[in-house]
Formats: structure tokens, C-alpha cells, sequence
């Protein structure tokens, strides 16, 4: 990887294209969608823009997000 890469993540609710720092990053845990603000969360993440616009389409995209998750 070359220096000063930075990873380039999709947003679930616009999907538009972001770099992965300016995003963040959810995970389901015990069923809620929960922010892994520490990026330490284990299984699988989405990212999305950190706006509540956003963040609402995604919460509301509940097929997609069970896709994303594989549920
Ligand atoms: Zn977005």
C-alpha cells in the first residue's frame, strides 16, 4: 500500500463514495445499530456519511442492510 493511502469506503445510504476516515463505521450488535466509534468492533461494519440524513436512509433500509450484514 502506498504511503499515505487513504481506503475510499461506499456509503449504505447515499451511496456515494468517501474516504473511510471522514465516514463511519456501524455494526450490529445484539440486533441495534451501534457507531464503532473505535474502529474496534468485531464482524461486519457499513459505512455511512457522518450526516443524519444519511444515517436515517440507511437505518430505514432495513433490506439492504440485511444484505450488508447477511442476515
Ligand atoms: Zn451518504
Amino acid at each position: 500500500m502506498k504511503r499515505g493511502h487513504v481506503p475510499v469506503r461506499t456509503c449504505k445510504g447515499c451511496g456515494q463514495k468517501r474516504l473511510a476516515t471522514e465516514m463511519a463505521r456501524l455494526v450490529l450488535s445484539e440486533g441495534a445499530l451501534v457507531e464503532d466509534w473505535r474502529k474496534c468492533l468485531p464482524g461486519r461494519g457499513v459505512y455511512c456519511c457522518r450526516n443524519d440524513q444519511c444515517r436515517l436512509r440507511l437505518e430505514k433500509n432495513k433490506k439492504g442492510l440485511k444484505r450488508a450484514f447477511r442476515l
